[in-house]
This record gives structure tokens, sequence and C-alpha cells, in this order.
């Protein structure tokens, strides 16, 4: 089958050898222009001229009287004419603030009104009070104050229209829909002469109005030709929605033929359509398909291979995944600068310095730590860095010194005491003036781009996104200051924010060469024999109904604007014309429920599976799921993009013998329990929580003090028998301990105010009534304190078991290990072991109710090896369950195996989990609520 563009290229050499120079070809956009240039260099038969090529949007502006007006221009020039009609709200910044939550949509509805050549004073004066009754209150007779604001503004809209056109038109500038509307009426009032013999529309689907009749008007006197790029399969299907724009132009252009329209979907074509978990499940199953292409075809040429992206969030995930045998590779694709990674610290600075304006305290920035930390910890601070050694000593300071606020003179101090002044400049002593700071920032990106010249330890991404924010710093600034706004750091953030979302970055590679990774918009009019298309998902393909728009639907329809259903059919066309040239796609989609949809295959891949076998029956369509589980057939290709991290890998071998060696800990053995996943995190890669500077106190401080408080407590009595009077001599003294214990975990200066404080009164109440049970205890009861934080250990087997008891006792002759517990009791769980449990190590592993007793297990196994004189009816290890008042001690209840006198039962429970760790795959248990507090969480999924 021949592409696209090289038909246009033969069409152009046979028909227009001679004329070639007095030809224009016009398409949808840029990027097209380079292929068919390669296309018609590679089939020339004689010298001749190149035609003239433009994108659509290109070709009328170089024709017309107007100059494009930027997204900023635009803005400003409309905030003018706001602030005119408003002369009321003297507050400009508040004002400008507000107007960029609704500026940019009301640009947008003007934009598409001449776009649709349709009179914008009709629009704006259809919806009256009755009509817009009938429209949002069909049983009431009144409007809500909020309709009846929205109406008043709606109606005002048309002189916001009349004005602003007017203003851009005195500067010769224009929005795109403006410049269309003018030339298409220009056009057609023969006020523009265009000097071309011939001009070619090629690969045009959907067309505005004034799109339709600028090419309308060049049709009727033959000076223009248009191509199509479709199949007969949805162009001759009445109610294909991906044919419904083709059909629509055949009829009003009135064409006996449409050049050209192919017949690829009746030819062979292999369809694989793959479910994968997650995001990251894409990007790897992406990876192994190029792999398993070049495996194959050592001779491919892989220029006709596309990645085709529908969400540019998974740009970095397959950019990492792509086999390094692809040499070259060439990513254009509309990459939102809001998406790189350089725009998370800009954002992150901005940040730190709106947030240190509103804490300003007298006249100096006051820091946020957790702000703070998030620009010390950036690897861009480490770039401009000489040495890396003083930002984690500035970090390890503030840490120490547990500052939750810092003003920026003592941060200063203590970056100069490391020395670390050149950074402090850099970084933190931007001016609060918004121009002032805009330069600084300038400068930074200069810091950053040089240091990286020199350290070459970013990624192109990354350069291309810093360049790019720095040029949007600088259109920023000289739109301050032409307009000579005054904007607070908080709106001008938010201006560079939306511009952010909406500007693309310049990416990488030789557009010519190597695999391609593209989005849908960019491949118009390219065809590729492989098609790799991700995140193939509903919600994504097409895209959810959301607009920005202050036109209500129903007026939309009414005017001929165009709606949802319209929309999607422009993503159903470029679906299906992308599939029509490939011999191979792979249709690759999420199954995991995330933002962006409900883990749902896209429409267009049912009405695929549903319509395409009859019409063809010999395609070749197949469809499966990915799943992530350990019992997937190896042998199948798809799961060996898996990754699953098994303890048999040499590596693994080696940190679980370190792990074994270290002694194995109740607690390291409970995260196992709760999730393989987590054990291996924190145990086998040894990934640690950071250290956070505590700025309030949380139920983990809370458990921690009341602990010390009672060690404190209870250390004069150790080895000694306890009294009453000792018990009422600890209830004089408790409260003043406490107090010790909050001042050394130094919580800011409010230990005596607001969430502190409460926290207090909670461990206060809960030391007073353990204290309370205490005493009634001893009125019975004889107590003898053993041991306090009593390290204990034991060799089973191979393994070495080490853990601490909170306390140990003697209780009427029978030894008891305590552990005190600040959570609460539950009866159905807690310290009880079913019998038939204790033999089903898989009933145990992901079973979150089952920490407790293996904790108290290993504690028994620990006491009695190291107390092998003991009886096993002679100890018991439990918990105090400190919130539950009526609740006293609970002993874990050993059950049928207690009468054995022995614990072998329990040795072989926690010698079958080790051996488990051992073997199998170390699992994500992957529940809700599990790992919604889970550290990981960011890293596992
Ligand atoms: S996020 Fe969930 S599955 Fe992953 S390690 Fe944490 S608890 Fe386990």
């Amino acid at each position: 089958m021949i592409a696209f563009l090289d038909y246009i290229a033969n069409y152009i050499n046979e028909q227009h050898s001679e004329d070639s120079g007095e030809i224009a070809v016009v398409f949808p956009n840029r990027r097209a222009i380079r292929f068919l240039k390669n296309s018609i260099a590679k089939s020339i038969k004689k010298q001749s001229w190149l035609p003239d090529m433009f994108s659509m949007d290109d070709f009328i502006y170089h024709f017309s009287d107007f100059e494009a007006a930027d997204r900023n221009t635009q803005l400003i020039e409309l905030f003018k004419i706001h602030r005119a009609k408003n002369p009321e709200n003297t507050d400009s910044e508040a004002a400008f603030e507000d107007f960029l939550n609704w500026g940019t949509a009301v640009i947008q509805d003007f934009n598409e009104i001449d776009m649709y050549q349709i009179d914008a004073k009709e629009v704006f004066s259809y919806l009256s009070e009755t009509k817009a009754i009938q429209l949002w209150s069909p049983d009431k007779n009144e409007l809500s104050d909020f309709q009846k604001d929205y109406l008043k503004f709606y109606q005002s809209l048309f002189s916001y229209y009349k004005h602003f056109k007017s203003r851009l038109q005195k500067k010769e500038l224009a929005y795109q829909g403006m410049a269309f509307r003018d030339f298409a009426e220009k056009i057609k009032e023969e006020e523009i002469q265009l000097p071309y013999k011939k001009i070619l529309f090629c690969g045009f689907n959907a067309l505005t109005r004034s799109e339709r009749n600028i090419i309308h008007e060049l049709l009727k006197t033959k000076q223009a030709e248009i191509f199509f790029d479709a199949d007969a399969y949805y162009v001759d299907n009445p109610k294909h929605e991906a044919g419904l724009f083709i059909r629509e132009l055949k009829e009003e252009f009135n064409l006996q033929n449409l050049h050209r329209i192919e017949e690829n979907f009746k030819k062979e074509k292999k369809i694989e359509i793959i479910g994968v978990p997650k995001q990251i499940g894409q990007a790897k199953l992406c990876g192994k398909i190029l792999q398993d292409i070049k495996s194959k075809e050592k001779e491919i040429d892989i220029n006709d291979t596309v990645v085709l992206m529908n969400d540019e969030n998974l740009l970095e995930a397959i950019l990492q995944s792509i086999p390094l045998e692809y040499e070259q590779l060439n990513v254009s694709l509309g990459y939102p600068l809001g998406l790189s990674p350089a725009f998370q610290f800009f954002q992150d600075l901005f940040q730190l310095y709106i947030s240190a304006q509103e804490n300003k305290d007298s006249k100096k920035l006051v820091f946020y730590h957790k702000h703070l930390n998030k620009i010390l910890l950036h690897p861009y601070l480490a770039l401009v860095s000489a040495d890396n050694k003083n930002i984690v000593a500035i970090k390890d300071e503030m840490l120490e010194k547990n500052t939750s606020m810092l003003s920026s003179q003592k941060l200063q101090k203590i970056m100069e005491n490391h020395q670390a002044a050149d950074l402090y400049e850099k970084f933190f002593s931007f001016s609060e003036n918004t121009q002032d700071f805009l330069l600084a920032m300038d400068n930074l990106c200069v810091s950053l781009l040089e240091a990286n010249y020199e350290k070459n330890s970013i990624s192109t991404l990354e350069q291309e996104s810093i360049l790019a924010f720095q040029s949007l710093l600088k259109q920023i600034y000289e739109l301050i200051k032409t307009y000579a706004l005054r904007l607070r750091l908080k709106t001008c953030w938010k201006l560079i924010k939306d511009n952010c979302n909406s500007e693309s970055i310049a990416l990488i590679g030789e557009p010519l060469q190597g695999l391609q990774i593209m989005g849908m918009l960019e491949s118009r009019n390219l065809s590729f024999k492989r098609v790799i298309m991700l995140s193939v998902n509903e919600g994504i393909l097409p895209m959810g109904k959301s607009q920005q728009s202050f036109i209500p639907m129903q007026i939309k329809r009414d005017f001929g604007l165009p709606d949802f259903h319209r929309k999607e059919a422009v993503y159903a066309f470029h679906f299906y014309r992308l599939l029509q040239s490939a011999e191979e796609v792979f249709l690759l989609y999420n199954t995991e429920t995330d933002s962006l949809g409900a883990g749902e295959k896209s429409r267009y891949i049912q009405q695929l599976l549903y319509e395409l076998p009859s019409y063809n029956p010999d395609i070749n369509i197949r469809q499966g799921v990915l799943q992530l589980k350990p019992d997937v057939n190896e042998n199948n290709w798809i799961a060996e993009a898996l990754e699953e991290i098994h303890p048999k890998e040499e590596k693994i071998q080696e940190a679980l013998a370190r792990f074994f060696e270290r002694g194995i800990s109740p607690s390291a053995l409970n995260t196992y329990i709760s999730c393989p996943k987590k054990f291996y995190f924190r145990y086998i890669l040894s990934l640690h929580e950071a250290e956070e500077i505590e700025e309030s106190i949380d139920e983990r401080n809370i458990g921690s003090i009341i602990h010390n408080v009672l060690e404190d407590l209870y250390q004069e009595h150790k080895g000694k028998t306890l009294s009453v009077k000792d018990v009422e001599a600890m209830l004089e003294k408790y409260k003043a301990l406490t107090l010790l214990h909050f001042e050394k975990q130094a919580f800011g200066e409010d230990k005596n105010y607001g969430k502190t404080l409460l926290m207090r009164e909670v461990a206060h109440n809960y030391i007073a009534q353990f204290l309370k049970k205490e005493k009634k205890r001893l009125e019975t009861h004889n107590i003898q304190i053993v041991g306090l934080e009593e390290v204990l250990e034991c060799q089973i087997d191979k393994y070495h078991f080490k853990g601490k008891a909170d306390r140990i006792d003697i209780f009427d002759g029978k030894h008891r290990i305590i552990d005190y517990k600040s959570g609460k009791y539950n009866p159905k769980t807690d310290l009880k072991i079913p019998k038939e449990k204790i033999k089903n190590i898989s009933a145990i592993i992901g079973n979150y109710a089952m920490e407790k007793n293996i904790q108290m297990i290993l504690y028994i196994l620990m006491y009695s090896k190291s107390n092998p004189q003991l009886k096993i009816k002679e100890m018991e290890a439990g918990m105090h369950f400190l919130q539950q008042s009526s609740k006293d001690f609970v002993a874990l209840d050993a059950g049928a195996y207690a009468e054995e006198n022995s614990f072998k039962a329990y040795e072989d429970l926690i010698l079958g989990i080790l051996e488990e760790m051992e073997t199998a795959p170390f699992t994500a248990m992957n529940e809700k609520n599990k790992c919604s507090y889970c550290p990981y969480q960011n890293i596992c999924h």
C-alpha cells in the first residue's frame, strides 16, 4: 500500500512536473511538510521547483492582514476591557487573579464563534431571561441569584467581543478564529488573490465553517483540489462516526470522486488488544513488544514503527522502556510544559516564596520547613552545588533544631556556616517584587543549564523544559513591563501555571529517522506499518466530556457549534486512519482505575471487535489481559513483561542473608506478614522513610511518649515487688514526667497550646488509667518487675531472633511478657490464633490481624529458649491496651498448643513463614486500606 504522503508526492511529480513552483500544498499541521519533502525527493524524476507548503494556520496568517496574537497578549487585552467596564473594583491585582479564572474560556468561546462564522451578537443575545428559564429551570418561575448573575455576565459578552476584536485590530493582531473569519469573508468577496495555479488541501477531515468556506470558494474557482487520507470501511458506512466529516464534505463540496479513499481494512492485518495493569505496565509492555519486533526481524525498517501516546504522562516511562537497540528515536508530542520534570521544581520554588510571603513576620520572609525541604532535597540544588555534603549537613541541622518555620536570615546563617552561601544566593534570596523575582528565576535557569553543561546529569527532556520555562518567564516579564501590570507573586504563578499547561515543549530527534514516538494529533497524514498505541482507554480516547465554555451546550447546538459528538468523531477518525495503513497493530490499555479513568478499554476497541471481523473475516484480532500474578504462564511473551521480585535472585539472597544476620525482629516479621512487598522495600532494599521535622504530635509520637513515661516510672522498682504505695507515688509524678518527654520531643514552641496540649491531656489520661488499674491489680495480686525494655534473643534452626519487650513481670508466680499498645483491642482477632490457621501459612501472609499474634509468639519463643527451666504453663505473653480503660491485660490465647507443653507448633509456624520469605516472590498485597498509609505507595504502583 502506498503511504498517503507518497501518493501526494507522486501526484505532484506526475501532474505538476512543469508547474510545481506555482502550486501550494496545505496540511492540517506543519509536521507533514517535512515528510512530504522527503517523499518528493525520493520520487522525483527530473529537476523541478518544490511547491510552497503550509500548515492551515500558517497559510491563513501568511496571506492575512494580521499577525497572530499570542495567548498572553490576548488575555491582557481582554483584561483591559474588563477593567474599563468595572472601574468600581479598585484592587487591580485581585481583579486580575479573578479574571484568570474565566478569561481563557471566554477567549476560547470568541475563537470558536469566529472559526464557525457565527453571528456573535445573536449568540450572546439569544439567552433572554425567558429562554434561560426554559433551559435551566423548567419547573420554576424564577432564576436563582447565581443564574441571574450568570445571565447578566453572558449577555455582556458581546460587548467584550466587539471591543476585544477592535483593540486587536488596531494593533494588526488577530486570534486564530478572527484571522480565519476575516480570510473567509475576504476570499468570498474576492479581496484576496492567492498567487498559485493550484492549492492542494491534503489530509483534512473535520473543518470549521470558516475553513470549509475558504476551501469551498477555492474549489469553486478550480484553484484548489482536496485530498483525503481515509478508508472506505468508515467513509462508506453512513453510520460510522469516523467517516462523518468526509461524507459531509463530499456532499457540501459536491465532490463526485473522493481522492483518495483506500480499501486497506480489507487487507491482511494483525491486531493485538492487550489490557495491562497500571501506566507503568503499559510502558514495560511497549518495551517488550519493541524488543520482540527487533529480535524477530533484524533488518526491520524501524522508521515504519510508531509508538502512539494518548496520555503524555507516560512519556518518561516510555523513554526508559525503549530497548537499547533502538538507537534513533524521534519524539514529537504536544508534551505540556506542566508535565515536565522541571515544572515540579519551579512550582515548589514559587510555593516556597508564596507561603513565605504569607507567613511574613515583621520584615522577614519565613519559610515553612516542608516547602524548604523540597528545594533543599531537590537534585537541582546538588547540580549547582560544589559539595553535596553541605546540603545534607544543612538538612540535618534543621532536623536537629526541629524548626518548622525558619526565617530567611536564619537560613542564610545556617547555609553560610556550611559554606553554602552561594546556594543561598541562587535559591533563597529572591526579591519579593514580582518582576525582580522573575529575573532571579531567569538567572537560576541559566545557572542550572550552565551547571549541567559541566556535569551533564539531567536528561534532554529536562533541559528542554528548563529552556521552555525560561522563555516563558521572559514573556511574562515583558508582558508585565509593557502593560505596567502589578501582580502579586501568587497571581503571577497562576498565569505562569496556566501557560505551562497549554505550552508544549519542543522534543527530541530527527523526524525522518528512527522510532517515532508521537501523540495522536502529530500523527495526522503519516502512515506506519507497525502501530503500538497506548492508553486506549475510555475517558482518554475519546476524551471525557470536559469543556471550558460559557456558551450552554443547547445554544451551541442551535448555532451549529461543535458538540461532544462531533468532537468525539474527530478522534474516531484519527484512530481508524492510523490503523488503516498498518499491518501490525498493538492496542494497549490500562486495566486499573486511576485518576484518568475507570480502567475500561476505549469504545473504539469495542467497536473494532464488534464490527471489523464481519467486514474482513481474515483480519487477525487477538485480545487478552495481562495479570500481575505469579502464576501466569511464563512462556507467554506477555508474562515476561511482568516484573516479579523473586528471592531466588542472587542479590536478593545476599540481602536476605544480611537481614537474617542482624537478627529477625517481631516488627520485621510483621511487616512481611502484612505485605511481602513492603518488607522487600524496607528490609531488602533498605528504603526507609525520610526523617522529618515533627511539627505536631500524632498517634505514633504519643505512643512512644507513654512508653517512655511508664519506663521511667517503673525504673526504680526493677527487680522488686511492686506495692500499692509505689503506684500511688507514680500517680503523683506522672504529669511532670510526661511534660518532660513532650519537651524532649520539642514540638516547636507549641507544647502549651493547641493540638500538643490536647495530646498531652490524652497521654495523661492513658497513663492515669493504666496506673489506677495497676493499683487495683495489686490489691489482689503479687507483681514483681523483672525487666523493662528487655532485649530478648534466641536461635531457632539457622535463624537468629532478636526483639525488645516493654516489660517482664512475674505475676502471681507466672512469667508475663508485656507489650503496651496504644491502639484498641479487637476481641475477634487480637491474640487469638484459630487452630486451622497455625499450619496454613498462606492464610497468615497478608493477614493484618495476625501481626499482634506473631509478635507474642516470638516473645514466648525467645523467652522460653533463654529460660529452659520454665514450663510452658509458667509463662505467657500479652498486651495492655492503653486506650481501653475496661480492658485489663490480655494474654495470647495459646489454645490447644499449650497443652502439649511445647511451642513446637509455633516454631513450625515461624519457620514456615521464613521459608516462604526465602522462596516465594515478594508479592504486593494491594489492599486499599493499607496501601493508602504505606510510605512506598508511590513506588509500588
Ligand atoms: S503500597 Fe500496598 S502493596 Fe505496595 S508495599 Fe505498600 S502495602 Fe504493600
